[in-house]
């Protein structure tokens, strides 16, 4: 029997990237592991088990691979949050402050329709900024988030706190 591994297990510390002291949590190697990949997305689901999901919303880039597969696994489409000037047709955007300058996020503005329950995916929360401005697009188009699955939070950062201020359901597999 192979050894049953934690998702934590999967995911490897590269130091020094992309800065000199960073340290980026790779979840390439949880990606590229079928064990490891698919706890990753029963794991990401399972608080929601039963609960009323219209669309799943990837944030760029690695939330994208997360979302396609819950989607898929939920028989539910999947909306793209995108950096500016990636999306083809009309969008709608928000600005939010990274440690140095700010970003830009855009959804198209047909991608949700008001009322519907929308989950919000992405591989990594830290300061919740990213989140934050997607959390915003969404509503804008009139959609409810009903929750942020995420595979690592880093809690010094403050993410959940600033996303629970909002009133946020917050998951995330580790810390
Ligand atoms: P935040 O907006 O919460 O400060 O940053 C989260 C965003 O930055 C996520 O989209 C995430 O993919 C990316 N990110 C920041 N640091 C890391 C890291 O160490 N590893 C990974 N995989 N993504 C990171």
């Amino acid at each position: 029997m192979p050894q049953i591994n934690s998702v934590k297990d999967y995911i490897r510390t590269i130091v020094d990237f992309p800065h000199e002291g960073i340290m980026f949590r790779d979840v390439t190697t949880l990606f590229a592991d079928p064990r490891g990949f698919r706890m990753a997305i029963d794991q990401l689901l399972h608080p929601y088990a039963g609960a009323q999901i219209d669309k799943v919303v990837g944030l760029e880039a690695r939330g994208f691979i997360l979302g396609g597969a819950i989607a898929h696994q939920l028989s539910k489409g999947f909306v793209p949050i995108r950096k500016k000037g990636k999306l083809p047709a009309a969008t709608i955007a928000e600005e939010y402050k990274l440690e140095y300058g700010e970003a830009v996020v855009e959804i198209h503005d047909d991608a949700l329709q008001p009322g519907e329950k929308v989950l919000i995916v992405d591989d990594l929360l830290a300061t919740g900024g990213t989140c934050e401005a997607g959390i915003k697009l969404c509503e804008r188009l009139g959609a409810e988030v009903i929750g942020c699955a995420f595979i690592v939070d880093l809690p010094d950062l403050g993410g959940r706190r600033r996303l629970q201020a909002m009133g946020m359901d917050v998951h995330a597999l580790c810390e």
